[in-house]
């Protein structure tokens, strides 16, 4: 039976095939386990495929800074020894290797995302997933955390052109520090409040990677309360997590109320992660993308970590089928790397009996200190909705592209009690988007310049005093 909603999957083999050396737990052939165990299920048949477009550069620095996307660009193994200055300026080394093919990498996992995302602008499905992306930690100007490129922040710059709010939750054991970075203060790229919220959670203290993820890290500026942090302590189970992923999440989705959710399903929280300390089933994890797909929003779903390969590749094969509304089987079918799965050949891991150190009461504090951060944003959104209700109204037209500038537009122009665009305020809109695009401000793309342009010339032709 075929899923009711419309899946979007992304996937190309060459980026399962790059290798980030003999002692780094990131493997990328998880990429290519994952799609085989997929195919193995069946479940190609049940959803759209797609090879995703490798990002351009120009595509990559809407987030990155030029000058690091032109060194990734251009370095390579063989000549890294005469950069050492930029090799530490980008931080890259050790746990962000130089390997062969490093930028095709970036520029297929990143493809992908951007690809999904538009996918879901343009409304042609209702999930679009990419286990290949989900690189939470990479910054504006520097690699971190085995990630170069922050394909999740690409990817929710695209959903803002067409999305009021983007909600971006995270379920990997590390903190999602990249993607919060870019949206802690002004809303990176946006410029205006809340059009981004993040939410992770994550495993925080004893010095784990990346050391941020406090309960108190809320957002600053223009973005205070729009970040969300839950910290949590070695051993946690099934039951813990999800009971207290559903209550957050639903208490945010109420509030909020986006139109449009990133979820980064980092396999990393399962038990028997070689560097995660949770204890989560495949089950458990795999709950909580069942539990967002519920809300029956434009979803776009990545990877993430996640370094004992043959469980990552059990697990998103697990989420591949509940975002099709499909069980799978447990015992796993024949292919390329059956082997891998021995010696049960079972498709779902059960949790350890390791002990759970988040207490229940510990767990009660961070609910409660979460809900009374998001109390500070009880009636934000409702206002925001009303303005574009009055810009297209304005408008009287209701075209893709009329309706994604607005969103650009607002509410960063327009107040809320306009009630008619005069001519003059089209133009200051006009020039001040231009001068901000041209500072390297906003993320503008070719086809919103063209649409400006476009919307410029209308004016004129339709005698908008
Ligand atoms: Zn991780």
């Amino acid at each position: 039976m075929r899923s009711k909603d419309k899946i979007a999957y992304f996937y190309d083999g060459d980026v399962g095939s790059v290798y980030f050396g003999p002692n780094h737990p990131m493997k990328p052939h998880r990429l290519c386990m994952t799609h085989h165990l997929v195919l193995s299920y069946d479940l190609h048949k049940k959803m759209e495929i797609y090879r995703p477009h490798k990002a351009y550069p120009s595509e990559l620095a809407q987030f990155h800074s030029e000058d690091y996307v032109e060194f990734l660009h251009r370095i390579r193994p063989d000549t890294q020894n005469s950069f050492r200055t930029e090799l530490a300026r980008f931080n890259l080394g050790e746990d962000c290797p130089v390997f062969e093919n490093l930028f095709e990498f970036c520029q297929i996992y990143t493809g992908g995302t951007i690809d999904a995302a538009r996918r879901l602008n343009n409304q042609l499905c209702d999930v679009a997933i990419n286990w290949a992306g989900g690189l939470h930690h990479a910054k504006k100007c520097e690699a971190s955390g085995f990630c170069y490129i922050n394909d999740l922040v690409l990817g929710i710059l695209e959903l803002l052109k067409h999305h009021a709010r983007v909600l971006y939750i995270d379920i990997d054991v590390h903190h999602g520090d990249g993607v919060e970075e870019a949206f802690y203060f002004t809303d990176s790229g946006t410029h205006s409040t809340g059009r981004v919220m993040t939410v992770s959670f994550h495993k925080f203290g004893d010095l784990f990677f990346p050391g941020t993820g406090d309960v108190k890290e809320i957002g600053e500026r223009e973005g205070k309360f729009y970040a969300i942090n839950v910290p949590l302590k070695d051993g946690i189970d099934d039951t813990s997590f999800t009971r207290l992923f559903k209550t957050i999440i639903s208490k945010v989705i109420e509030i909020y109320q986006p139109s449009a959710i990133v979820l980064q399903c980092g396999a990393d929280s399962l038990a028997g992660d070689r560097l995660g300390c949770f204890n989560l089933s495949i089950d458990g994890h795999a709950e909580c993308v069942k539990f967002v797909k519920k809300f029956n929003l434009p979803l776009l779903v990545t990877g993430g970590g996640g370094y004992t390969k043959e469980n990552v590749a059990r697990c998103w094969t697990v989420e591949t089928g509940v975002l099709l509304d499909t069980e799978l089987p447990n015992k796993i079918p024949q292919n390329e790397y059956l082997e891998y799965f021995a010696p049960d050949y079972s498709l779902k891991i059960p949790s350890r009996l390791i002990e759970n150190f988040n207490s229940k009461s510990y767990l009660s504090t961070i609910k409660v200190q979460v809900m009374e951060n998001l109390r500070h944003i009880q009636h934000a959104p409702s206002v925001q909705m009303q303005e574009v209700g009055t810009l297209l109204s304005i408008f009287s037209k209701s075209s893709v592209q009329y309706k994604s500038l607005l969103v650009w537009f607002h509410p960063t122009f327009i107040s809320p009690t306009l009630t008619k665009m005069s001519r003059t305020q089209m133009n200051e809109c006009i020039s001040i988007h231009k001068t901000r695009k041209s500072r390297g401000m906003m993320s503008t793309t070719t086809e919103t310049m063209t649409t400006i342009t476009r919307l410029d010339h209308e004016a004129h032709s339709d005698g908008i005093q």
